[in-house]
């Protein structure tokens, strides 16, 4: 496209949802758009940072959007991988209740998953728990056939072909920084350059809630960075986990606590703490953005999701600093894991969504506005349910805009 043409979409972000997003709407016939990334790979932040699990729709509230994009979001993209001859593996999970006060949680997990439609769901005694993961340790387990693997930047990879081949445009290096409205057109300037769309579609990931704000959208919520550390298992000991092996989770927290994962590439991750980060995409401890941290102290809902959560901030940030703890913790999914067992890992770092009221945005949350649509929470397991979540707001703007086709 030439430089004085108008896209009919920009799409900023070339993460899995902005991809997954583009790639549905070139598949309806949308040849117009443009997806803008600031860096210059795709997929280098969330989703080439993360686990690489392709969720099966256990954890979430039946009805919810998480819920229901999962379950079709993994469907469709065990599907795509087959047709697009990706590795993958249907490798299942085994989920482990160490305590007798996990029980009545592992009923509700149980319970969530079967409303969600899993087929694969089997519960176990403690003396069944071997036959999938020989080394486990647990007084109860519930296996859960669906769950998978795969690598996410490979899956983007294929979405931005798609996206190419069907007459859409990437370009990387390209960090929106201001949005001005021009009558019917949106420019958006990066500082050294400029493009113009009719419509724009925020897949920003940690940068959402700014670059709503840029478009002149109160997002209603902050986003709090968290950055998941992991560990690798030394290859002599990766034969201790078959496939993955996660515990109950605390229902009070968006995380799914320390877990082991099979790779599809190879290796065992251990991980992650869930440590409260001060940059917005600080992988390194000591990462830190003036910015950042002043938005963070200066919203009411920070301070009062801490008043909450101080106890276990400061037990995360404990195993963060402390390799001990951090093995303790796998312990008890696992007792023959040692500490010689770990070599240090990769980090990435989650976009939690905070509302000023302090509550933590579980669901996804995608806000239609004038002539654009913003992706504020698209959290665990948006990777996974991706070509759903691309599909639905493939016909937001469908609906709402007027595009050529
Ligand atoms: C540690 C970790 C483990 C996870 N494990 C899993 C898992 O196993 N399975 C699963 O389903 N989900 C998992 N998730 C969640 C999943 O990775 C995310 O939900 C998903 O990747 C979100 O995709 P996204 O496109 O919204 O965000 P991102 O991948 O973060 O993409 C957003 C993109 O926007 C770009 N951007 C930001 N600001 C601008 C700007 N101003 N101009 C231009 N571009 C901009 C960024 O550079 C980035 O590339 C995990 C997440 C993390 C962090």
């Amino acid at each position: 496209m030439d430089n004085g043409a108008v896209y009919d979409v920009g799409i900023i972000g070339g993460g899995i949802i902005g991809l997954a997003t583009a790639m549905a709407l070139v598949q309806s016939g949308v040849h117009s758009l443009v997806v803008l990334e600031a860096e210059g790979r795709l997929a280098a932040h969330q989703t080439g940072n993360n686990s690489g699990v392709i969720h099966s729709g256990l954890y979430y509230k039946p009805g919810s959007l998480k819920a229901v994009n999962c379950v079709a979001g993994r469907e469709a993209l065990v599907r795509f991988c087959q047709e697009q001859g990706i590795a993958h593996q249907a490798c299942g999970k085994l989920v482990v209740a160490t305590r007798k006060d996990e029980i009545s949680a592992l009923d509700a997990l149980e319970k969530k998953g079967l409303a969600n439609g899993l087929k694969g769901l089997r519960r176990l005694r403690a003396a069944e728990l071997k036959e999938y993961e020989p080394h486990v340790a647990g007084i109860a387990g519930l296996w859960v056939a669906e769950t998978g693997i795969v690598d996410y930047v490979t899956v983007c990879e294929k979405y931005a072909g798609i996206i190419n081949v069907g007459g859409g445009e990437i370009r990387l290096n390209f960090r929106l920084k201001r949005v001005k409205k021009n009558g019917r057109e949106l420019v958006l300037h990066s500082g050294h350059d400029e493009v113009r769309c009719r419509n724009l579609i925020n897949c920003a990931g940690l940068y959402s809630d700014r670059v709503a704000r840029m478009c002149g959208v109160k997002p209603g919520l902050q986003i709090i960075p968290f950055r998941g550390e992991y560990y690798k298992l030394v290859p002599a000991r990766q034969d201790l986990v078959r496939n993955l092996i996660y515990p109950v989770p605390d229902a009070r927290f968006p995380f799914l606590g320390v877990h082991f994962t099979r790779m599809i590439a190879g290796g065992v991750e251990a991980g992650p703490n869930a440590v409260l980060a001060f940059k917005r995409q600080g992988y390194h401890r000591w990462d830190f953005s003036l910015r950042d941290a002043a938005q963070l102290a200066l919203y009411p809902g920070f301070w009062i999701m801490g008043s909450k959560f101080w106890k276990m901030g400061l037990g995360e940030f404990y195993r963060s600093f402390s390799k001990k703890a951090f093995v303790r913790a796998l312990q008890r999914l696992l007792p023959a894991i040692q500490t010689a067992d770990l070599n240090p890992g990769g980090a990435g770092v989650r976009a939690q969504a905070l509302a000023a009221n302090g509550s933590l945005i579980d669901d996804f949350r995608i806000t239609e506005a004038e002539r654009m649509v913003h992706v504020l929470n698209a959290p665990s397991p948006a990777a996974t349910a991706s070509i759903s979540i691309g599909r639905s707001i493939a016909a937001i703007a469908l609906k709402n805009f007027a595009l050529r086709r």
